[in-house]
């Protein structure tokens, strides 16, 4: 069973499940009326962890800001009614229960006059900015399972496992009419599928953080389903992720490197505690041969450094053609299996070598950004990187790269010199987006994807290690001679 199987609606329920860890954080994504609230709720009883229903919150703030007079267009008044007010989320029998400054509101939160405003308010960045930081703060208190639109694209892009439902139109609407009729309130059907395409249009279609399907996310198609089944199957795609997701302690029968590797190795190793380099989280690439590595790009201390953490037998970087040129680059890049690359305009050539690569079970090294980047500003993305990994059907490991840039002439030796480690991306969408999206969109959703993940893995480094000032004035400079390089490379063509 492939990767892509194991996630499927068809499959059967994958052979090896993983226990899911208290400090998980379960994101659900998908459309109005698609069953993430009660799969969501279920699945925080069951892992034992705490339920956040993000729709709640936007629909608190919507009933707020109707109760003060305000239309939902008021982007700036509607902000600061948030930024002053108590949002909470509390256990409740059936629904989580919601208080605005320490008013049960949530009864008033589900009418239909609200639903019709919410995602017009929802759609504003300032009130996003905000929730998104007051819901990543309730997953650093406990382990969640949290439901909405954006958790797994933009809210915790590293989340433990993520899930994707959707269900048909009529489905969806059905579900909305029983939920309405039991609260007591009479509604035509419809007019709740008209709100439900207004909704769904506007949530799909806003520039901030719209809905959208997480290339990594496991896709469930519900419509066909009973609650139980559904439970019980969204119960069995998250613990199928957590086990995939999970790095064995030790890898068995690791091929052993042969010499010319172990010398270079070596080398690079020298290089890297000279210099003093940090590693984070390098047990995330203990994984089966045939994996692609893709670090972000800062300095030419990439290579030799990132490569000195790395340790894998069979190994081919994506390297720029031009350094092909010159003979004693040529023959250092020989000795270590690169494959050239032409940046301008896509290497079809190289493309099929790199997948053959990945076939055989040797890994891929590519610089997803196409070329060295000011650092603190990771991306854009282009789309090479999404291009190989729906070719191949390879995971690929995110790395986070800092410092590279202090070791170059003019840099500084107190910059913190570090490559830390993501989870293998593996496209567990990719069916459900073929059938919405051409091959070059979804390399644009998977670029953004990393994009958001090298974010976090940088939040997280300089949560640890605060920026300091030599590389906050460093990435000012860098950008001005990013942009002479990237237009003299790309042309006036936009990254893609
Ligand atoms: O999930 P629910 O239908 O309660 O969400 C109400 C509305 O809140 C959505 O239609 C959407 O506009 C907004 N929302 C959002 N981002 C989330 C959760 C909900 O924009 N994470």
């Amino acid at each position: 069973m492939s990767d892509l199987d194991a996630f499927s609606n068809q499959a059967g329920a994958p052979a090896q499940l993983g226990e899911v860890p208290p400090d998980a954080v379960i994101a659900i994504d998908g459309p109005a009326g698609s069953g993430k609230s009660s799969t969501a709720r279920a699945l925080a009883k069951q892992f034992g962890l705490l339920y956040v229903d993000t729709g709640a919150m936007y629909r608190a703030l919507t009933w707020a800001a109707l109760g003060a007079g305000l239309e939902p267009g008021e982007e700036a008044r509607i902000a600061s009614l948030l930024a002053g007010a108590r949002l909470e989320l509390r256990p409740g029998e059936d629904e989580a229960r919601v208080f605005w400054d320490g008013r049960d509101v949530s009864a008033a939160i589900r009418t239909p006059a609200v639903e019709a405003a919410v995602s017009h308010v929802s759609a504003h960045a300032e009130v996003r900015r905000e929730m998104v930081e007051r819901q990543r703060a309730l997953a650093r208190r406990a382990g969640v399972v949290m439901e909405g639109r954006d958790i797994g694209s933009a809210v915790f892009p590293l989340a433990t496992a993520k899930l994707y439902l959707d269900a048909t139109v009529e489905a969806r609407v059905e579900r909305r009419v029983r939920q309405h009729r039991l609260r007591g309130h009479a509604v035509d059907p419809a007019a709740v599928a008209a709100d439900l395409a207004e909704r769904d249009r506007l949530d799909s279609a806003r520039r901030q953080s719209p809905l959208t399907i997480s290339p990594d996310a496991a896709v469930l198609e519900t419509s066909a389903w009973q609650l139980p089944e559904q439970i019980e199957r969204a119960a069995a795609a998250v613990a199928a992720i957590v086990a995939q997701q999970t790095p064995p302690p030790a890898l068995p029968d690791q091929p052993r490197l042969c010499a010319r590797r172990r010398v270079v190795y070596a080398v690079f190793g020298v290089l890297a505690r000279f210099y003093g380099l940090r590693e984070q989280d390098r047990r995330q690439l203990d994984l089966p041969g045939g994996v692609i590595v893709a670090p972000m790009h800062l300095s030419y201390w990439d290579a030799p450094l990132v490569g000195a953490t790395l340790r894998r037998p069979a190994l081919h970087t994506l390297a720029k053609a031009e350094l092909f040129r010159l003979p004693p680059m040529r023959a250092v890049l020989r000795t270590l299996d690169a494959v050239p690359i032409r940046r301008s305009g896509f290497d079809a050539g190289a493309f099929h070598v790199a997948c053959e690569h990945l076939a055989a079970g040797r890994d891929i090294l590519i610089f997803p950004e196409g070329t060295r980047r000011p650092p603190g500003r990771p991306g854009p993305v282009r789309s090479g990187l999404g291009l190989l990994m729906q070719r191949s059907l390879a995971p690929a490991v995110p790395v986070f790269v800092r410092g590279t840039r202090g070791l170059q002439p003019g840099g500084s030796s107190d910059s913190p010199l570090e490559v830390r480690f993501a989870p293998a991306v593996r496209l567990r969408a990719l069916p459900a987006l073929r059938a919405r999206h051409d091959e070059r969109q979804i390399s644009a959703r998977i670029g953004a994807l990393f994009e958001a993940i090298y974010g976090e893995l940088q939040a997280r480094s300089f949560a640890q290690n605060p920026q300091t000032a030599w590389e906050i004035a460093d990435r000012e400079r860098a950008a001005v001679s990013c942009a002479r390089r990237e237009a003299r490379v790309f042309g006036s063509r936009a990254p893609a």
